[in-house]
């Protein structure tokens, strides 16, 4: 290369990296294997680095007559101080990624592959938070650290009243629990309506007679299920790239919702759409392509998610099934309680803990997730339990049961943050199953006080039998809101913890007082399988216990969105 064509692009490296350099939002460099000379720049002129274990750093440039030209020689010192930024552009010695932790070059060292998925989760979390604000705190930042302590205290008190006269800030800061603004769907759309007739459609194709039959069995829908799955209903949620319908977690909470309505059970396959998430989220691309292609078309059948036991409950982080490494697999050990659908699935997706509570820094470290291939597998026994409802649930035990290591999802140890992760998806989809209940019971309620006459009227013209139905049902309608609100957050990538947490909450409540005003219309015929209102009030009564409790639900919002105490 000629000396002019040389400068004219290093012009274009120059360009480039103030750009990088002043950019207004956070950068996060993710760095996996060789990061050297300009590749070891640009992680520097990001805010901050995430390699993985294959990382390496190097400014060569030295040994081949040049040096570091875009402001390696600058940002280098600021980062690990001067005379070791001396020593690495001098030498060009290579440091790995252990050794680039221990120097403050990189904020985490991950697994091989995984620099980008940690890199994007920790961008998720900042993307959460008040965009002025973060703004604001990264010039402070970087103006402030460039000038004495005097001014820079000046520009970050400038920085922090820019942040004061922010919608952010109101919204959080306003009146308590002031949710921030979104657009939330007020009708549906005509692709939501035919979505929910089509659901419909194959719902009332299963009638009472069907559940019944299952319920006196408790046996599971297999008709129903595969039916929704050839529909490709339970792989709303799966991008198309892996072959689902890419939808909102709003549709898929509309296809449980009207199943639930239609007096089907959701129950037996929603798990599946939460699920899928921890995979999607969590899961290598390889795993990935290995299973969301074979679960979107029904090939394999992920239902089973193990994570109770007897000895913890809902304490999650207390649990003692332990998965231990073994060369080139993990040996599980231990028991869980109450997880459904185990035998009617392919895969499950299990929590286990990898390292021991006292040997990690937080109780909620050292848990791992697995996705285990069940079919056949030696060392794990499966022993139904005949529960108040048909749930296909069981106890689990498990004897030195083999994983192989490529089982794992995400990195070993973070296991309950991705069960976390999921958690807004789960409560805003279980809610929904709580509004088809909602839904169905005030509608049988309404059709048998219309035509139930007794003292010559219909039960309904009394206020006693009226008013409950009324209220259920006004009840029913403010938690669809709320999960109307949750499903819109989530769908546009905003945090929903306390949307999703009072969605599910205040939809299994409204479920219960339909339920039972259902109950109470029907007099003793609510207590005759035929009219199938027992069975609906059994499996409605669920949600107010699994998979979260209510109690717990209250714990959440009285701490994290009303700032009291913990109170667990
Ligand atoms: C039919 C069915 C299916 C299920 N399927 C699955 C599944 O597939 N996978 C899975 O992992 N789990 C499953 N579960 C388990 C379910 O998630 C748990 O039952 C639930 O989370 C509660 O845990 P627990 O039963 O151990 O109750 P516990 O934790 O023992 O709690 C008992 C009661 O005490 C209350 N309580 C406890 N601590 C506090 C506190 N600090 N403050 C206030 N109240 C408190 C709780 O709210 C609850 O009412 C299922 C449960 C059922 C019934």
């Amino acid at each position: 290369m000629t000396d002019t064509a040389w400068r004219a692009q290093h012009v274009i490296f120059e360009q480039a990296a103030a750009a990088l350099l002043r950019c207004p939002a956070p950068v996060v460099a993710a760095v996996e294997g060789f990061a050297f000379g300009g590749g070891c720049e640009l992680g520097l002129l990001a805010d901050f680095i995430v390699a993985s274990e294959s990382a390496v750093f190097a400014f060569p440039e030295v040994t081949r007559g040049i040096f570091p030209g875009i402001g390696g020689t600058q940002l280098l010192p600021r980062v690990v101080g001067g005379p070791l930024a001396k020593e690495l552009i001098f030498t060009g010695r290579r440091v790995e990624a252990a050794e680039a932790k221990a120097i403050g070059l990189v904020n985490h060292v991950v697994s091989r592959g995984q620099a980008r998925a940690r890199a994007l989760e920790i961008a998720a979390t900042i993307a959460e938070n008040g965009p002025v604000a973060v703004r604001q705190a990264k010039k402070a930042i970087a103006y402030g650290t460039e000038t004495d302590l005097d001014t820079a205290m000046v520009l970050a008190i400038e920085a922090y009243n820019a942040t004061v006269v922010t919608e952010d800030r109101r919204e959080v800061h306003g009146a308590l629990g002031t949710p921030p603004m979104t657009t939330m769907p007020l009708t549906l759309t005509d692709e939501q309506r035919s979505l929910k007739a089509g659901v419909a459609e194959i719902a009332k194709r299963y009638p009472g007679e069907y559940w019944r039959e299952l319920d006196r069995e408790r046996a599971y829908p297999e008709a129903f299920v595969a039916e929704l799955t050839r529909a490709g209903y339970l792989a709303a949620l799966i991008p198309p790239e892996y072959g689902g319908a890419g939808l909102g977690i709003y549709e898929a909470g509309l296809i449980l919702e009207t199943i639930n309505a239609c007096g089907a059970n959701a129950g037996a396959c929603h798990a599946q759409m939460y699920i899928m998430g921890t995979l999607l989220r969590h899961g290598s691309e390889a795993q990935k392509r290995a299973y969301l292609p074979k679960i979107a078309g029904g090939e394999l059948r992920l239902q089973a998610f193990g994570v109770t036991e007897p000895n913890s409950g809902s304490d999650t982080t207390k649990l003692q099934t332990t998965a231990v490494r073994t060369g080139d697999r993990y040996v599980v050990n231990g028991q869980k309680i109450f997880i459904s659908r185990v035998l009617q699935s392919d895969l499950m997706l299990l929590l286990a803990r990898t390292t021991p509570v006292d040997r990690v820094k937080r109780k909620t470290d050292g848990l791992s997730v697995f996705l285990v291939d069940i079919r056949g597998i030696k060392g794990l026994e499966v022993r139904p339990l005949r529960m108040m409802m048909n749930h296909s649930t069981n106890a689990l035990f498990f004897d030195n049961m083999e994983v192989p290591a490529e089982g794992l999802l995400g990195e070993e140890g973070r296991g309950f943050a991705y069960i976390l992760d999921g958690m807004n998806a789960e409560r805003i989809l279980v809610a929904s199953d709580s509004l088809g209940d909602g839904r169905w019971f005030v509608e049988k309620a309404v059709a048998y006080s219309n035509q139930r006459v007794v003292f010559g009227r219909p039960i309904g013209a009394n206020q006693g039998v009226q008013f409950p139905i009324a209220k259920a049902h006004m009840a029913v309608g403010a938690a669809e809101l709320m999960r109307n609100r949750a499903a819109a957050l989530f769908d546009q990538g905003q945090a929903c913890g306390p949307e999703a947490n009072m969605a599910k909450y205040l939809a299994a409540e409204a479920a219960w007082e339909a339920a039972n005003a259902c109950m109470d219309c029907h007099g003793g015929y609510g207590y005759a399988e035929e009219y199938d209102v027992e069975r609906k009030f059994r499996e409605a009564r669920l949600y107010k216990t699994a998979p979260i409790s209510q109690n717990l639900v209250l714990a959440y919002v009285g701490e994290h969105v009303l700032g009291l105490p913990r109170s667990y």
